[in-house]
């Protein structure tokens, strides 16, 4: 038996895997789609530094997902003892967003690509699900993955309040789907991502993309890990194979 058919069948454990199989894939986009998180994590250091706020830089692998205001609000509660005001959270925001747009387009994924094409040709409804708000990504996304995400199958800091670890952007990206929990897969990167995939009741894959252990997506509640997108591309049908099983 394949490690997809093992944690499939955990997944379902004593429930009744849905017939036809997995009919959306909601998927992030920082760290999944593009190799994003070095400038994001940089661009976060360079702003609270500049603040005065003692920080590491890999401490912001551990925020990935949050909302921009959830990440300043750990700072301020750490270096003042409160929450920055809305007015200065939008600030700080914008001062991050611009640190990481000046270090220029961050590299497309190698092997998202791929995998956006298995899931397409095995008719798989494809959902975008970030927390970013970031235009200077989202703009690209239609151009970089020629249709992949139509313009109504998008969850981004626009449309949602609390942002992962909550399960509210995957909760959105499943009814933008238009099918249940149990009929839809979440693809992660990241810990807090991963967990929010894992609370909406989906079968959350953790794909490693970055510095954060395969341990942390698992402890979060990742449903299977790969060690590498063009690894998971490569089992990806595998995968969608064991739910049909
Ligand atoms: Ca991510």
């Amino acid at each position: 038996m394949n490690k997809e058919v093992t944690s499939v069948n955990q997944h379902f454990s004593n429930r009744k895997i849905p017939a036809g199989g997995v009919k959306a894939a909601l998927i992030d986009m920082d760290g999944v789609l593009y190799d994003s998180m070095r400038n994001h994590t940089a661009a976060w250091f360079r702003m609270a530094t500049e603040l005065g706020i003692e920080c590491t830089r890999d401490e912001f692998y551990a925020y990935e997902g949050m909302t921009g205001a959830a990440t300043i609000n750990i700072l301020f509660r750490r270096a003042y003892g409160r929450d920055a005001s809305p007015d200065e959270a939008k600030a700080l925001y914008a001062r991050k967003v611009q640190y990481f747009i000046e270090m220029g387009e961050p590299a497309l994924m190698p092997g998202a690509a791929q995998m956006l094409s298995v899931l397409r040709d095995a008719g798989v409804e494809r959902v975008l699900v970030t927390g970013s708000g970031q235009h200077s990504i989202l703009d690209r996304i239609t151009h970089d993955y020629p249709g992949i995400f139509a313009a109504d199958k998008r969850v981004t800091a626009l449309n949602v309040t609390h942002g992962k670890p909550d399960p509210e952007p995957y909760l959105k990206g499943l009814q933008l789907a238009g099918c249940k929990a149990d009929e839809a897969i979440v693809i992660e990167n990241a810990p807090l991502g991963v967990l929010a995939g894992h609370r909406a009741g989906c079968f959350t894959i953790g794909v490693t993309t970055g510095p954060i252990p395969e341990a942390e997506m698992t402890k979060a509640g990742a449903d299977i890990v790969y060690s590498s997108m063009p690894e998971f591309a490569q089992r990806l049908n595998t995968l969608l194979n064991a739910f049909k099983q």
